[in-house]
């Protein structure tokens, strides 16, 4: 597959939806260059004693509509471009969400799976320490995205708490509970995929206790979705991880698959399923597909073979623009990522309410709050479609530019 500059789809898709909403050049063009990008070095030192320079990257896009969130990714293909269309997607993903905060994204070029805990730990502080003056509960709050966890959160949070002196739970979200985060944050953005592909399923006619899944990737989004979507009633046929991929056709249990990869490290060879390459499993006969590891994995080559009616995006940006044109031609249902995986943003505003006003909330408020939001922005992105006459990742956009700008006209620009 070609390189496809993530940044430059990002911009391509606001440029379309500027003009779809007649919104002045000018303001496109401020929502095109993020407020501020920082590429940092980062020397740790290593278990055996040498000292290895790692690049950071914190990009804050936009903040109109309040502080700056997004999550913080390791991974050994971080860079700018990436981070930077990430960062904007979070202000999309806000707005349609209709939380009171604006997009940002952190990333480390690193492979946490050839780093021992304790290099992954001096690397996450050393990085805190760096952004101190970036990072703050009105400034920049993140979150966990690709490999990173609760345990990367806690170093954050600890690291920038002793700088300043004081605890400052509220400067991270994605937290261990014990530290102050939010019980159903772990769970939500899986969560909150699950809603929306039973919400597609209801304006398809459709029962999830009677549908299929696939799904690509078994990490945080992947076994969360697969567990909620369980629990609805559907049957989980297909997953995959960055290993290989497992089907069976009767059922997946995903309790027992997250189990078995939390004690081998991988879906492969899981017992109640036969082992198929990874890939297969997003072209595989079922009735919704998941993707919910990284980008652009639904492409021109292979969106032909898609089989599923409803593709609900867990991961950021999985499909390509190319791929978009032949699935609307198909009539697949895509639910786009900015909608489908605000579950985990979502609850992430509700850990920052909690830590800022010393509440704790049970489960069930959790994710009973979780759930009229999640249904709530399901449902203005569908209307918005239906009334504009636009696919849905359109609606979505539209949806998310118009609340941004709106903002904007009010505040006006400085000075
Ligand atoms: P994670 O690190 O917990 O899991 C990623 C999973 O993808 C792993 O199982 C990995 O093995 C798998 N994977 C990687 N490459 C693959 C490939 N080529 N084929 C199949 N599987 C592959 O990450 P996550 O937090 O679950 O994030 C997944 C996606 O969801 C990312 O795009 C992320 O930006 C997005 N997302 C995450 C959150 C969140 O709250 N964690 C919120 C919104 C969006």
């Amino acid at each position: 597959m070609s390189y496809i500059n993530p940044y430059e789809v990002a911009v391509k898709r606001l440029e379309d939806t500027g003009k779809l909403l007649n919104i002045s050049s000018d303001v496109i063009e401020i929502l095109k260059h993020p407020r501020r990008v920082i590429v940092t070095s980062l020397p740790v030192r290593r278990d055996n004693q040498k000292i290895d320079v790692f690049t950071g990257y914190l990009v804050l896009h936009n903040p109109w509509r309040g502080p700056y969130k997004g999550g913080i990714r390791y991974h050994p293909k971080v860079d700018l471009d990436e981070v930077k269309a990430l960062a904007m997607w979070m202000t999309w993903k806000c707005a349609v969400a209709d939380i009171p905060y604006g997009g940002a994204k952190g990333g480390i070029a690193c492979n946490p799976k050839e780093m021992s805990r304790g290099e992954i730990e001096r690397l996450t502080r050393r990085f805190t320490a760096t952004l101190m003056d970036d990072l703050g509960p009105f400034k920049y709050v993140p979150a966990p995205d690709v490999y990173t966890d609760e345990q990367v959160m806690a170093w954050i949070m600890d690291t920038y708490s002793t700088i300043k002196g004081y605890s400052v739970p509220e400067v991270v979200t994605g937290k261990p509970v014990s530290l102050g985060g939010s019980l159903g944050r772990r769970e939500a953005t899986g969560r909150g995929v699950a809603i929306c592909a039973r919400e597609a399923a209801k304006i398809l006619n459709l029962d999830i206790r009677k549908l299929t899944i696939a799904i690509q990737g078994f990490g945080n989004v992947g076994s969360n979705a697969a567990k909620v979507l369980a629990s609805m009633g559907a049957k989980i046929i297909a997953v995959s991880d960055s290993t290989g991929g497992i089907y069976n056709p009767e059922g997946i249990n995903p309790e027992k698959l997250f189990e078995f990869k939390s004690k081998t490290g991988r879906v492969s060879n899981f017992p109640d399923a036969k082992n198929i390459p990874k890939d297969e499993v997003l072209t595989i006969e079922c009735d919704i597909l998941i993707p919910a590891a990284l980008e652009n994995q639904i492409n021109g080559k292979n969106a032909k073979e898609i089989k599923a009616k409803i593709i609900c995006e867990g991961a950021n940006g999985p499909t390509t623009p190319e791929a978009d044109t032949i699935l609307s031609r198909n009539e697949v249902f895509i639910v786009p990522d900015i909608l489908a995986n605000t579950g985990g943003v979502t609850v992430s505003y509700f850990e920052w309410v909690q830590n800022l006003t010393r509440e704790r909330w049970s489960e069930e408020e959790v994710n009973s709050k979780l759930e009229q939001k999640m249904i709530k922005s399901f449902y203005d992105v569908y209307r918005t479609a239906e009334k504009e006459n636009v696919n849905r990742r359109t609606a979505a956009m539209m949806l998310a530019v118009k609340r941004i700008t709106d903002a904007f006209e009010k505040a006006g620009l400085f000075p």
